[in-house]
């Protein structure tokens, strides 16, 4: 039997990472942040100049892409290494944001893609961040959830995340910058961001992170 999957699906900044990290942890399952491996592609097509409109370049990126996650036990970080190169840091810039959100626009880029995301399932069990984890990737998920906030709460988030990270912020481009990625990923053809059928709907603009996780954790233990 495949190892059951809980999708977290939703626009930045909705606290579906954090969420995310949380409930696979307190379940001891896996954890796919398929963000990350958009964001890697989009560093890797910078790094050789191709530009959105490269689709056959991006394609072969994509397939052949050498992206490893490595869990360190002690920070209790994952790091992301592209070819051998610690980008972790690289791929959290509003750029490679951007840039990744434009190269997921492309469907056979998503396509090439797919097996990659699916090879994360593995018992005791998977819980998957996203766009399309509970429509496309992992559509036979037990449980799905839709995680929202508004955009002005997702860019006062990623205002304080990225100023911890020590990384430049200015909350007026956030705002403008995230209903932009909002658009692209909602209006796309291929695998557009949207609920999955079924799927818990949560608006966390008012919640504290506990009061979500304890809300996703009684909806998934009603599900599986
Ligand atoms: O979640 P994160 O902000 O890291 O994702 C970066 C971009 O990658 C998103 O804006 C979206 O365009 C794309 N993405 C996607 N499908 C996913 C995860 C991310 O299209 N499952």
């Amino acid at each position: 039997d495949q190892a059951p999957v809980i999708t977290i699906d939703g626009p930045s900044g909705s606290g579906k990472g954090t969420i995310s990290r949380l409930l696979a942890e307190k379940l001891g399952w896996h954890l796919l942040d398929s963000g990350a491996i958009y964001r890697v592609l989009a560093v890797a097509s910078l790094h050789h100049n191709f530009g959105p409109q490269d689709e056959e370049s991006l394609v072969a990126l994509a397939t052949d892409l050498d992206v490893k996650f490595i869990a360190n036990e002690e920070s209790g970080l994952t790091h992301v290494v592209l070819e051998g190169e610690d980008v972790t840091m690289a791929i959290r810039t509003q750029e490679v944001a951007n840039q990744a959100s434009k190269v997921a626009a492309l469907p056979r880029v998503r396509e090439a893609l797919l097996r990659r995301q699916r090879a994360f399932r593995e018992l005791p069990g998977l819980v998957a961040d996203g766009r399309d984890m509970g429509t496309v990737v992992f559509k036979d998920a037990k449980a799905k959830i839709f995680l929202t906030a508004s955009a002005e709460e997702r860019a006062r988030r990623r205002f304080n995340q990225l100023q911890e990270k020590g990384l430049d912020a200015n909350m007026q481009a956030l705002v403008t910058e995230i209903r932009e990625r909002d658009e692209r990923d909602t209006n796309r053809s291929a695998a557009p961001l949207k609920p999955a059928e079924g799927s818990l709907m949560l608006d966390s603009t008012s919640m504290p992170i506990e009061a979500v996780l304890d809300t996703v954790l009684q909806y998934a233990h009603t599900q599986l």
